[in-house]
């Protein structure tokens, strides 16, 4: 649920203040790793960092899940990356006769296996968490999240809030996020430093918003902001995110689509969401939302559709003609009570389905673990039978399935020489962990994103054995400390009004 923006005009100083500052304490933390490596190198044996035949990096584990068609698992496995594409998977003894590294990680107690793919969300909403819980929803969105925004979200919220979102997202092995948010370049920015990839979606609303004027305006900047961002950075999908039907008439959301054909990038929006959205769509269009969309030719390009909780009999089938992409987001759902979506229907029915948060202001975190296990469950019990939505489905709707639904599953989402690596190592070190008979029933439902100890993207290493490399965290806990504050005593002094 993104909250809706329907303020008077206001001004504010637009930051962009997303320099890396590098302090003492990033350099003193480089040299560590530099100094881990090492010595995890010359614990394999292998190391030989002045080589010049020697390969980027090895990353070894007890078991490489690597959700390939064949959900293929290695023991004592590793998998062997350079310039940023996983050339080799093998058990260690194959990959370390075959290749030297610079860098080696250890692979005992690990499990190795696609970094998460979040489906859905807005990353700088993290600095809204927990402002208003419990609500009913318009009181939520009309006496919380709407002031709060109205007098806060500019692009200097944007970047604090979306630095915050990715360090918690790589604390917990998401490696790839689907974003809709304003400020989309301050983003892009973000993700940019960060090392994390991103499709970064430029809202589109027929209302004011905190960076444009209504639906017009938001398409043109929203171009903008492509023509920018596309071919710039290969970790940077730029596109178009429509809000939803509800806030956009039909004209509006098929010249959305015009553009985005025009500059040949997919769209993410909100769909089928709630009940109000069903009667809404009934009582304007004559029909449910799906058969809308379909009615005026949204779906003639790549689509990734959040929610998708109430689609009927007849809209399954358009989802999987048209190639759609649905996002499952079972906590907000539940958080929000918006429904139960029908997921094993759709998985049934060959619907391309992965899973996301949705906005930490209605979650309230950006934990995927907790979203596999809260899917798994809510599924279960709505059927009154265990067996639906097993482990391994939902493993797959977080990494291949879920990469799959939102168009990259040509890149990320499994490990398969020629992938990009995206690639994240689990400790399997905890109590909970302890026996282990079943890899991926733990990684579904035992694993903790605190569970998360190294996480790769693109070959690059975000974060090693729980420390961030790509990160200040103390920079932006104070600068996330200091804007809640502001939002804390704004929202007082309204109260008091
Ligand atoms: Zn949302």
């Amino acid at each position: 649920m993104l909250p809706l923006f329907f303020a008077r005009h206001f001004v504010q100083p637009v930051l962009m203040n997303n320099t890396n500052r590098t302090t003492l304490g990033q350099i003193l933390l480089l040299c560590f790793v530099a100094l881990a490596a090492c010595s995890a190198d010359r614990e394999s044996g292998k190391v030989d960092a002045g080589s010049d035949d020697a390969i980027d990096l090895i990353i070894k584990g007890d078991h490489i899940v690597t959700m390939d068609d064949d959900r293929t698992i290695i023991s004592n496995g590793a998998v062997a990356v350079d310039d940023g594409i996983i050339i080799a998977i093998g058990t260690q003894a194959e990959i370390e006769a075959q290749f030297r590294s610079r860098q080696t990680l250890a692979g005992d107690k690990r499990v190795v296996m696609p970094g998460l793919v979040n489906g859905h969300g807005h990353a700088a909403m993290t600095l809204l968490r927990g402002v208003a819980d419990d609500l009913e929803l318009m009181d939520w969105l009309n006496n919380y999240i709407f002031p709060s925004e109205v007098e806060f979200v500019d692009s200097e919220f944007v970047r604090i809030g979306t630095e915050l979102a990715c360090w918690e997202m790589i604390r917990g092995g998401t490696t790839t996020f689907v974003d809709m948010y304003y400020f989309p370049d301050t983003i892009a920015e973000v993700v940019v430093d960060c090392g994390m990839r991103a499709m970064i979606s430029a809202t589109v609303i027929d209302q004011r918003s905190p960076d444009a004027e209504g639906a017009a305006d938001s398409i043109s900047k929203g171009s903008a902001f492509i023509n920018r961002w596309k071919n710039r950075n290969p970790r940077i999908t730029p596109m178009f995110g429509p809000h939803a039907n509800y806030t956009l008439n039909a004209e509006q959301l098929a010249a959305t689509r015009a553009a985005a054909i025009e500059l040949g990038v997919p769209i993410s929006i909100h769909m089928s969401e709630s009940p109000f959205e069903l009667q809404y769509s009934q009582d304007t269009f004559g029909m449910t939302s799906i058969e809308m969309y379909e009615s005026i030719g949204f779906f003639e390009g790549p689509t990734i559709a959040a929610h998708v909780v109430w689609p009927t009999a007849a809209e399954i089938p358009i989802l999987v003609s048209r190639k759609v992409g649905v996002i499952h987001n079972p906590t907000s759902n539940m958080k929000i009570a918006s429904g139960i979506s029908p997921v094993a229907e759709m998985l049934a029915a060959g619907v391309r389905v992965g899973l996301g948060t949705d906005g930490a202001a209605s979650n309230n975190d950006l934990d995927m673990w907790e979203e596999m296990r809260l899917a798994a469950f809510l599924q279960k019990v709505d059927r009154m039978d265990p067996r639906v939505l097993p482990a391994d489905t939902v493993l797959s709707m977080a990494t291949t399935g879920g990469a799959t639904a939102i168009g990259l599953g040509d890149i990320t989402g499994s490990l398969e020489v020629g992938k990009r690596a995206d690639i994240i190592q689990v400790a399997f070190d905890d109590v909970h962990h302890v026996p282990t008979f079943n890899v991926v029933s733990h990684l579904v439902y035992v694993t903790d994103e605190q569970d998360v100890a190294s996480v790769i993207v693109d070959g690059q290493v975000l974060m090693l054995e729980h420390e961030f490399l790509t990160i200040d965290t103390e920079r932006v806990t104070a600068e996330a400390v200091e804007f809640a504050a502001r939002i804390q005593a704004a929202l007082e002094q309204r109260n008091r009004e």
